[in-house]
């Protein structure tokens, strides 16, 4: 369905795995520091300080807060396939979580961690705060042989993108993909389809993004100036050269499309 390029054979992202969880000389080290992360490297000194973020390939995979971390997750993707990339971006979303989430929200105590379960535990009142992922809907809208891209005014604001947008308490997925859709671009799509998802480090720790396709149904695109600077169609077949990154569930969407159009 998608184009997305697999991982090296044999090679897999077991986050969580309850294995042996005392680290090892030899085993996979991810270095993260804030928004930057390193290529993996060897752990050469086992120490009690390690964040457990899952098994790869047979050995333990471990993050840790290191200065040898220089690069942001787009650059690392160049260098990355897929799986290693999903692992690294796990470890940063870790050690993010970690450093933001050291107090008990009921009394205050510290939380204490138990690996190989990454959520803490109030070392008081026994509160689990468990990580929550942060579902982002992001959806291709089709027209015929046309689909809808947006330009956003924050961020990388020449590339085209798709419609997205975090869903909220009570709402299911469709319902904020329809929802999305109509407050940033005011259309109306039906024949909502489950594509694929993905784990989105860039907007910080726990976006899960969720892909769909749709079609449209009625209203011509129009945006707020603020939030979206542009909506446009595009032909299938000639979209424009600033689509997002190879490495993101946008662009595979869109290329699955491409490879559907018709020539
Ligand atoms: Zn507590």
């Amino acid at each position: 369905m998608t184009s997305r390029a697999p991982g090296p054979p044999g090679a897999r992202l077991v986050p969580g795995t309850v294995g042996d969880l005392t680290p090892h000389v030899g085993d996979w080290l991810l270095p993260v520091s804030g928004d930057r992360l390193g290529m993996p490297t060897a752990v050469t000194e086992p120490t009690a300080d390690l964040l457990y973020v899952g098994e790869f390939d047979g050995r333990s995979a471990w993050a840790a807060e290191s200065p040898e971390a220089t690069l942001r997750w787009p650059e690392l993707a160049q260098h990355l396939d897929r799986a290693t990339l999903a692992l690294a971006g796990r470890a940063q979303q870790l050690v993010a979580w970690k450093r933001t989430h050291r107090y008990c929200g009921a009394c205050r105590a510290e939380l204490g961690y138990e690996p190989p379960y990454p959520w803490p535990r109030c070392t008081a009142c026994g509160l689990l705060v468990p990580m929550a992922p942060c579902p982002v809907v992001l959806v291709l809208i089709r027209r015929d042989d046309r689909v809808l891209l947006a330009r956003h005014s924050y961020a990388h604001s020449d590339m085209w993108a798709l419609v997205a947008g975090y869903v909220e308490y009570g709402e299911t997925l469709e319902e904020a993909a329809r929802r999305e859709v109509w407050e940033e671009v005011g259309v109306e799509i039906d024949d909502l389809s489950y594509v694929d998802s993905q784990p989105w480090t860039l907007s910080g720790p726990g976006t899960l993004l969720v892909g769909f396709t749709a079609r449209w149904v009625a209203g011509e695109p129009t945006v707020d100036g603020v939030e979206l600077t542009a909506a446009e169609w595009f032909p299938v077949a000639d979209l424009p050269d600033a689509v997002p990154p190879e490495y993101s569930l946008a662009r595979w969407m869109l290329d699955a499309a491409r490879e559907s159009a018709p020539r």
